[in-house]
């Protein structure tokens, strides 16, 4: 919902002030649409109906995988793609992730939302949106910038929505915002921002050199720079920051990549999270990757291979011996395409998949 409109809307009606607020109140609660806002006069509520649309999305599809996490697409009034999935563990947690752009201008090799056409950023209407969708099913609790598109290329909407969330039900405390490690959104974050927000790097690789190979922003804010802005969140609020390391298999999982890792990040500041390599297969998802020519694909028609499994616990056990804590992501929702780096705007095997609800 575009709360601005609203505000507008019920002002040019000469309504009193508190009925955005209340209008505001039973939509971040997870009320179905205008009709059921039963403190609000009837009159109003069809009024709203028709001037205020009640989300700035459509839903174009759904699927919820055999893990029970929800992957949902929605289109933005423009036409454009986001995607946005919803989690549900088995300890009760619910957590949402959520994009930050249709799409992602960067091109990490190892994402499939880098390989699809860029739309544009999303505004911070439509990043809650995402949240109110899921809502509406369901209590949740967490939420990361972790869908498409890259949270500090589009710094002003996020932090928008995030100050919305907490009224959805997800504190500051349990939202995290995911980065590349774009310097100049990544500054103004550690200098501007007093919410206790989580701050996750996307590292996936201990050197300069194979970050580049791999993630061309590398070439542009190298890792130096972008660890020791991070290590300067560390000091200003005592809270780690989270690094996402995909593990690719021959590529950056070694026991010396692992030492050398830790030499980078020391014990203090950060926790590492290892996750499985999700494919997608770049010849499958439309014409994907047939933006990048000349790459090599595996016999699965992806770029890389994961990690096998003694492979990812030999790099973990190098950390832990090293005293970097560690975690390797338990994996959601791949069998609908909703995992990490596979959100492409592409449904395609609707194999072992449900529509939600049947
Ligand atoms: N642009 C931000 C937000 C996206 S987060 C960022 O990169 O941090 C999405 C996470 O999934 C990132 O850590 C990304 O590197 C990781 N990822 C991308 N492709 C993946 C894949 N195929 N398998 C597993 N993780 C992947």
């Amino acid at each position: 919902m575009d709360l601005a409109l609203l505000e507008e809307t019920l002002r040019a009606r000469g309504e009193p002030a508190f009925r955005a607020r209340q209008v505001w109140e039973w939509t971040a609660r997870g009320a179905p649409g205008y009709a059921d806002m039963t403190n609000l006069p009837r009159g109003l509520r069809t009024e709203l109906e028709a001037a205020v649309p009640f989300s700035t999305l459509t839903v174009e599809a759904e699927r919820e995988s055999r893990d029970g996490t929800v992957k949902t697409l929605f289109r933005t009034e423009d036409g454009h793609p986001v995607e946005a999935v919803l989690m549900r563990y088995r300890d009760g947690r619910r957590s949402l992730c959520v994009s930050s752009q249709s799409g992602c201008p960067l091109t990490c090799t190892f994402c499939a939302t880098g390989s699809m056409a860029f739309g544009r950023n999303l505004t911070a209407s439509e990043i809650v949106d995402q949240a109110l969708h899921f809502r509406r099913l369901t209590a949740v609790d967490h939420c990361v910038f972790m869908g498409m598109g890259e949270p500090m290329l589009n710094l002003d909407e996020v932090l928008g929505a995030v100050r919305n969330l907490p009224d959805v039900g997800i504190t500051h405390r349990r939202t995290t915002i995911s980065t590349v490690g774009w310097l100049p959104g990544l500054r103004r974050f550690v200098d501007e921002v007093d919410k206790p927000i989580r701050l996750a790097l996307s590292l996936h690789a201990p050197d300069d050199e194979l970050r580049s190979r791999i993630m061309a922003v590398n070439d542009r804010y190298p890792i130096a720079d972008v660890v020791a802005e991070c290590r300067r969140h560390v000091d200003a609020t005592n809270r780690r920051v989270f690094v996402e390391y995909v593990m690719l298999a021959g590529v950056n999982d070694s026991p010396e990549q692992a030492r050398a890792l830790a030499e980078l990040l020391g014990r203090d500041h950060f926790k590492v999270n290892l996750i499985p390599y999700n494919p997608w297969a770049a010849s499958a998802g439309g014409d994907a990757a047939g933006a990048r020519p000349n790459t090599p694909r595996t016999a699965a028609g992806g770029l890389y291979d994961g990690s096998p499994r003694e492979r990812i616990s030999a790099f973990r056990h190098e950390l832990e011996r090293a005293r970097v804590p560690v975690t390797v992501r338990l994996t959601r929702g791949r069998d609908i395409e909703a995992a990490c780096g596979q959100l492409a705007a592409a449904p395609r095997s609707r194999r072992d998949t449900q529509p939600v609800g049947a």
